[in-house]
């Protein structure tokens, strides 16, 4: 059977620390699902057009990598895409209590999809895109904070 993933995320914007994951789950998995979720009740910072566009140019070169958004609830998502795994990614303490939640919900609502936690790369463990959308608010440079060849 083909070891599917599906890395769900708002990814508003992509970071160096989701890309530095993304990465190296690749030879953990056949195929690995980027799935932007749409969130009914806010929109994003940064349109959803940008983030799928974002998302598909970083990884073209990569065909085992597919970038989708969806709706509802993500087990929902992985059985419609037929995966079989779930990635996330873990920076600290507080990231850990907030996916050991989730994790264990979905794992009662889909028994066999199992969660996969990637440890954050140090250099990346103090990254996340809600300071990244901050630093962009305010007028700040955001490049080294982001994948080469996007301009948020
Ligand atoms: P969400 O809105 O679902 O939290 P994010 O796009 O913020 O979506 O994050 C998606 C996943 O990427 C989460 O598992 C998060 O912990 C992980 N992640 C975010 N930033 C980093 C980072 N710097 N290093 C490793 N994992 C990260």
């Amino acid at each position: 059977m083909s070891k599917i993933a599906v890395f769900p995320g708002s990814f508003d914007p992509i970071t160096r620390g989701h890309e530095s994951v993304i990465l190296r789950a690749l030879p953990l998995f056949d195929t690995i699902v980027l799935a932007i979720g749409e969130n009914l009740e806010k929109s994003g910072y940064f349109p959803l057009e940008k983030r799928i566009n974002w998302l598909k140019k970083i990884f073209a070169g990569e065909p085992r990598i597919r970038v989708v958004s969806y709706s509802g609830l993500t087990i929902d998502f992985c059985r419609q895409t037929g995966a079989n795994f779930i990635l996330r990614g873990l920076r600290t303490a507080a990231d850990f209590d907030f996916e050991r939640g989730i994790g264990l919900m979905n794992r009662s609502m889909m028994p066999d999809l199992e969660t996969v936690f990637l440890l954050s790369a140090p250099e990346y463990s103090a990254l996340s895109s809600s300071i990244v959308r901050e630093i962009h608010r305010n007028g700040g440079d955001i490049r080294q904070f982001v994948p080469e060849g996007i301009s948020p």
